[in-house]
């Protein structure tokens, strides 16, 4: 099957994918050396490193590989994490912080090189991101992320208002940080094309398989999906946002942050000569933020918290109506041909978590936010340490246990507090 459950929930994504892969349905029992289970980048990463290394691997995906966030998000590769160096060394520590940074300065590279190794069909574009400066304060934060960042060797520029104005084709913004070894890229075709070749290099790969059941069946893991089982060495949960119920799997308690975009009919090429006519990707310092881009065919795709859908729904679309006009008041009456929304882990401290489930079985969440290139990093790092027991491939330490308090409420506020945001101050 090709994935065709709900494709609509990727919105514009879906409908400019060219990468499907062709899967079915677990209907047999397998023993294979690594069990997946998600099929979104961590997943599909994990499956592709195992299978080119040559262990046998199945990956069982609940709908459609890229159902989560990979096949949903803004497509923005960056080169870390959301928060700024120090905030990570302090948080956890300077040996284990500057590995993490590290690993993920190297991200969008590894990025890069899979799709070209692979030969992924997702408008992978290596222009850069552009962090721009809502406002005086912002343009204050940008100056010392740029410190922060050269101070570890990240080859960050500081653009001042003009040359932020020539590279988006706006002058709402006081300037911008320029990240050279970020990008963007098609986020769902990205995670199809991952899929694909590990399917190539012989990886088992089921969608419509929900996974319902864990067990420790003497020294292997037993997963059930769809009435069979697998059965395995290893074990790596890779369903961030997006976990069903399995029993005899504790879930990981994380808030989630729901985030929407909305996008154009490509643009004529005189408005496209003026927007972002290099290509790079640019999100913005506001508290309640928000981004925009532009794909291959020309369409502007502009994002900010909140769902597209749903009770608050109508609030965000006003507000993204007021926001293209403001940033690009050319843009006006240029209406959205394409709305849709994802779910977004954050955990306590905006760090990503690999939580020891067993003997040689983690779980891995929460990248707050920036996934594509840690999803990428951590499925592979994950496939290395899990089948070799290696639990210092992964980046950041394994951790026996994790809990967060009042996650329900935190995630309500983030959604009540971005509506109200939206609904209050158009032009945040
Ligand atoms: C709107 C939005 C914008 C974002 N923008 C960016 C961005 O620009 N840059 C960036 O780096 N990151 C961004 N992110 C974050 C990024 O998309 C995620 O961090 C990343 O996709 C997580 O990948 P994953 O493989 O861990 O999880 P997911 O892609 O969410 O995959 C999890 C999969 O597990 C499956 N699943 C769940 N339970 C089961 C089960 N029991 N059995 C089988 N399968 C199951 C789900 O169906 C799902 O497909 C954004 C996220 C969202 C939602």
């Amino acid at each position: 099957m090709s994935g065709l459950t709900s494709r609509a929930d990727t919105g514009l994504w879906g409908v400019s994918t060219t990468e499907w892969v062709t899967t079915r349905p677990l209907d047999r029992d397998l023993d294979v050396n690594l069990v997946v289970i998600g099929g979104g980048y961590t997943g599909c990463s994990a499956a592709l490193e195992a299978a080119r290394s040559g262990a046998s691997v199945a990956l069982l995906e609940a709908k459609f590989i890229g159902h989560g966030g990979s096949g949903r998000n803004v497509g923005l590769v960056n080169a870390g994490l959301w928060l700024p160096p120090d905030a990570i060394l302090r948080q956890m520590g300077e040996s284990a912080g500057m590995r993490l940074l590290e690993d993920l300065g190297k991200g969008p590279e590894a990025v890069f090189r899979i799709i070209e190794r692979e030969a992924i069909e997702c408008e992978p574009v290596r222009a850069g991101t552009l962090h721009l400066a809502h406002s005086a304060a912002g343009r204050a934060d940008l100056e010392d992320r740029y410190r922060q960042g050269n101070r570890i060797g990240a080859p960050l520029r500081l653009l001042d208002a003009d040359e932020t104005a020539r590279r988006t084709g706006t002058r709402r913004f006081h300037g911008a940080l320029f990240d050279p070894r970020a990008g963007t890229i098609q986020p769902l075709a990205y995670c199809q094309g991952l899929a694909r070749a590990a399917q190539a290099k012989g990886a088992h790969l089921f969608e419509a398989s929900p996974a319902d059941g864990v067990v420790r069946d003497g020294d292997r893991w037993r997963v059930s999906a769809n009435g069979h089982d697998v059965r395995a060495a290893a074990l790596l949960v890779a369903t961030n946002a997006y976990p069903r119920f399995v029993t005899g799997l504790a879930q990981a308690r994380f808030s989630v942050v729901t985030y929407g975009q909305f996008a154009t009919e490509p643009l004529p090429d005189d408005m496209r000569a003026q927007i972002l006519p290099d290509g790079e990707g640019c999100w913005d310092t506001a508290m309640v933020m928000s981004s925009f881009r532009v794909d291959r065919a020309g369409r502007l795709i502009l994002g900010g918290m909140g769902s597209a859908g749903g009770p608050a729904g109508a609030i965000h679309g006003a507000w993204a109506r007021r926001k293209l006009r403001e940033v690009f008041p050319a843009l006006a009456g240029v209406p959205f041909a394409h709305r849709w929304h994802g779910r977004i882990a954050m955990t306590a401290d905006h760090i990503p978590k690999v939580l020891r489930i067993g003997p040689r079985a983690c779980a891995v969440f929460g990248y707050s936010g920036r996934g594509i290139a840690p999803g990428t990093v951590f499925g592979t790092s994950a496939a290395r340490a899990l089948l070799n027991d290696q639990p210092d491939a992964f980046p950041i330490p394994v951790q026996d246990a994790y809990s967060e308090r009042f996650t329900a409420a935190r995630t309500a506020f983030f959604e009540f507090g971005a509506a109200v945001a939206h609904a209050v101050d158009p032009l945040r």
